[in-house]
């Protein structure tokens, strides 16, 4: 048994990029998720869940082979795009693969020391249960 603190966070789902190279490991499927059609969330067409970030795990995978192709040229890891037309306090960095361009996450940046600070998650990895059904939000701003 692990004594690591960490690993009692509960896992309900390992959802990946297209291409695998992204993993997030996702606590338990939302209650509801926020279509938000601010101008950037909707060029992206995500739909976000929110959980403590202390509570999701984000890994990328290096270069390999991976779902069975063996494509070792490319980088891998993930990009991200730091918002500062908003509020231009350039806080929240969106993230998506370096390989495939799915938008996987958002979360702070730096880093928020307070464990209970929220990040969101793209719910269109994580598969077609984790949005069917689910109570929508619609958020304009
Ligand atoms: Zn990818
Ligand atoms: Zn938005």
């Amino acid at each position: 048994m692990s004594s690591s603190a960490a690993q009692e966070t509960p896992i309900w789902r390992t959802a990946t990029c297209h291409c695998g190279r992204v993993s997030v490991a996702i606590p338990r499927k939302p209650e509801e998720i926020n279509e938000c059609r601010c101008s950037l969330c909707y060029a992206y067409g995500a739909l976000w869940a929110y959980y403590p970030r202390n509570q999701v795990t984000v890994t990328t995978t290096t270069a390999g082979i991976i779902n069975g192709s063996e494509d070792v040229s490319v980088d891998t890891g993930s990009r991200k795009y730091i918002r500062t037309d908003k509020d231009g306090t350039g806080n929240l960095s969106f993230n998506y693969c370096s390989h495939c361009g799915v938008m996987t996450h958002w979360w702070e940046e730096p880093r928020n020391t307070d464990p209970d600070r929220s990040m969101g998650v793209n719910m269109r990895i994580a598969g077609e249960d984790a949005i069917e059904g689910v109570a929508r939000e619609v958020n304009y701003e």
